[in-house]
């Protein structure tokens, strides 16, 4: 993992020609938000917006728009990405504080601190306001120690409050919950603008109790260097862009919502806690972060894909050792739709993987296919269950049960039914060969070779 802050991976990006700067002034109202839906639904570049109005400050989105932008950020291509994730949790190290770090250039504390001066970006056009989206909070327990570090989106109810979504079983949520019940404020820290591997690190799907910014430390390949919060005991990433610190109060609550979320779909306004701004501290020059969700695929659904497909391999390879390859569809919003290929050992081995996967993911539709099938091509995937199954005797349904939150058409909050679909072929019986035209990996690219031809022939 190269990248030791966001200013470097920007600088890569821009380098390969995979970071596009937009100079004319942009609207954090939709507009950027606009420019980021764009990008994802043409597979296009990174985005960089250097004037966007009512603030002094850039900002960046797009970073994981596409696939390839989060194997770039990983540093390693497909073929190994999941791997290099598996190695990297084996290797986590604790956080190493510093004295100084330039996330603390400028201070700003108490009622000197302006959620307002910030281009926070509104996204959705129903959306209750703009909500910052790329903020990993961190909090501890101040009880049971523990620490979390993970993604939740804020939203900007006034200079210096913020209401935010959290609940109970997301570790920050039992965070809230156990200080609410201590009548106790809880602090926290939301740190932006931050090296990819602290973004990766918290999609894993570690337990409660397990510090984030350690896994992160693996990713990094050395501990993500961090320095005191100037006015919350919590150690922030000195390397960040910006730091908005403060507290969640035990006993307010304000309206957060309709927000745009990561199944295509608004969830609903009702009244959620509230944090209090006590500080924010950033660079001199500091570039705002900001990450579109919504209907799939966008940089949402991306960052999460290799984590959560690195966890559900390891978890399947363990028992099934003819698992090949593990995908969470952006369709399924990264979850409620896994495909897995394999290579069967045994007749019916491809259903027990199924029930597993639906078991132990909250994946709400399941799909095995041999190893010849491309689990990221869709049209590939089709193919095999197209051609390869049989509706009556291949397909598992399973009534409702508790499974992901926010399937809009789920029959009961988070209750869902599952579907199972074996398309691997039968094992150790005879099937039709599959017609395939020999050598075409040794044919060029004929794309690059087309625009070469052009621009030679102007
Ligand atoms: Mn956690």
């Amino acid at each position: 993992m190269p990248f030791a802050d966001l200013r470097q991976f920007l600088t890569h990006l821009e380098a390969s020609g995979q970071l596009l700067r937009i100079r004319e002034p942009v609207d954090p109202q939709f507009e950027i938000a606009a420019y980021i839906r764009k990008t994802s639904d043409t597979g296009g570049p990174a985005l960089y917006f250097e004037s966007v109005k009512g603030s002094a400050m850039p900002v960046v989105g797009g970073l994981f728009a596409t696939r390839r932008l989060a194997l770039e950020a990983m540093g390693t291509d497909e073929a190994d990405a999941i791997a290099a994730f598996l190695a990297a949790i084996e290797r986590v190290s604790a956080p190493r504080l510093i004295a100084q770090g330039a996330c603390q250039e400028v201070v700003k504390r108490g009622t000197e601190a302006d959620l307002t001066e910030l281009p926070v970006v509104t996204h959705c056009d129903l959306d209750g306001g703009p909500f910052i989206t790329c903020a990993v909070a961190l909090s501890r327990d101040a009880e049971d120690g523990t620490r979390n570090a993970s993604i939740y989106r804020f939203q900007v109810n006034g200079k210096r409050r913020l209401a935010v979504l959290a609940e109970p079983p997301h570790h920050l949520g039992i965070h809230i919950a156990r200080a609410r019940e201590r009548q106790e404020p809880l602090e926290i820290a939301l740190a932006i603008g931050l090296t990819p591997a602290v973004l990766l690190a918290t999609q894993w799907e570690a337990p409660y109790g397990v510090d984030e910014l350690e896994l992160a430390g693996g990713l990094l390949g050395e501990p993500l260097e961090v320095v005191k919060g100037v006015s919350v005991d919590l150690n922030v990433p000195a390397h960040a862009e910006l730091i908005i610190e403060g507290r969640v109060l035990p006993d307010v609550q304000e309206m957060e919502g309709p927000f745009g979320e990561y199944t295509g779909y608004y969830t609903p306004a009702y009244p959620k806690p509230v944090m209090e701004v006590t500080a924010i501290t950033h660079r001199h020059d500091m570039i705002y972060q900001d990450m579109l969700t919504g209907e799939p695929t966008t940089e949402n659904h991306v960052l999460k894909m290799i984590p959560a497909e690195a966890s559900c391999y390891a978890m399947l390879k363990s028992r099934f050792p003819g698992v090949v390859k593990v995908h969470f569809h952006g369709a399924g919003g990264v979850g409620l739709l896994g495909i897995v290929a394999m290579e069967p050992q045994a007749p019916r081995e491809a259903r027990s993987v199924l029930t597993t996967l639906l078991g132990a993911q909250g994946t709400k539709i399941a799909i095995a296919v041999d190893s010849d099938v491309n689990v990221f091509d869709v049209d590939h995937v089709m193919w095999a269950v197209s051609t390869r199954c049989q509706p009556h005797r291949d397909v598992i349904v399973m009534p409702p049960m508790l499974g992901r939150q926010l399937d809009p058409s789920a029959e009961g909050f988070g209750q869902y039914g599952l579907m199972g679909i074996d398309a691997t072929m039968p094992h150790g019986q005879e099937f039709d060969q599959v017609a395939r035209v020999p050598g075409v990996e040794k044919v060029p690219d004929l794309l690059a070779l087309a625009s070469k031809a052009t621009s030679s022939a102007k």
